[in-house]
């Protein structure tokens, strides 16, 4: 099974994907936890670029660069995991590509298909959980989560500014309306427990 975890910055995805994957290994599956930007070196490579701040960047160069990591962390991790049996649990995915290149910066929404059909093929995740959160709650939660780690800044795109952030969202909420069969969307303003119990379900409706 292949499950995408997305959502806005500081919406606990990968709080949630942790408890998620040792939850599933504890009733023994097999689990792989990755996240795009990343998941492989190529990815983490491409990541970095991605994310520095330093780093002026055409949008056209960024949807690309996203969607050139998911190329290589499909190939050569999501597929080979799913075909031994595996579940995949992935922070972010295609989605991401449209709700931040397309929503947030304006890229043809038709466009991104193809790039992303390019980068992933005909695979499609069993499950897409949305975390929904107001932006700027989740980027209240980044900034005092960055202070407690001395000299780290924000990354290139959580620095953008709070309407940006506010598009993505509403993006993830209306991809999330033209398919409700694979979109569940959990309000993630409630305290973790209550947020992980909401995704549990999520999961076990996958499994049965
Ligand atoms: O979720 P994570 O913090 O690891 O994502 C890294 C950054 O990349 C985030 O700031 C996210 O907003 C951004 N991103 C993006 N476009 C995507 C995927 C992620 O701008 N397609
Ligand atoms: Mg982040």
């Amino acid at each position: 099974k292949f499950i995408t975890f997305e959502g806005p910055d500081g919406a606990g995805k990968t709080t949630q994907m942790k408890r998620a994957a040792q939850a599933l290994q504890e009733k023994g599956y097999e689990v792989i936890l990755t996240r795009e930007p990343g998941g492989t070196e190529i990815g983490e490579s491409i990541r970095s670029i991605l994310l520095d701040p330093q780093n002026r960047m055409s949008h056209r160069t960024e949807a690309l660069l996203y969607a050139a990591a998911r190329a290589q962390h499909v190939e050569e991790l999501i597929l080979p995991a799913l075909q031994a049996g595996k579940v995949v649990l992935c922070d972010r995915f295609a989605d991401s590509t449209l709700a931040y290149q397309g929503y947030g910066r304006g890229i043809n929404l038709n466009l991104l298909n193809i790039v992303n059909s390019l980068a992933i093929g005909s695979l499609k995740p069993d499950l897409t959980i949305i975390l929904d959160l107001d932006p700027q709650v989740g980027l209240n939660r980044i900034r005092n989560k960055r202070l407690a780690v001395a000299g780290e800044t924000e990354d290139r795109i959580e620095m953008e500014k709070v309407e940006f952030h506010q598009r993505v969202r509403e993006g993830f909420l209306s991809i999330a309306l033209q398919d409700p069969g694979r979109y569940k969307i959990i309000a993630a303003g409630m305290d973790e427990d209550k947020v992980f119990e909401k995704v549990m379900a999520c999961i076990n409706g996958v499994f049965s």
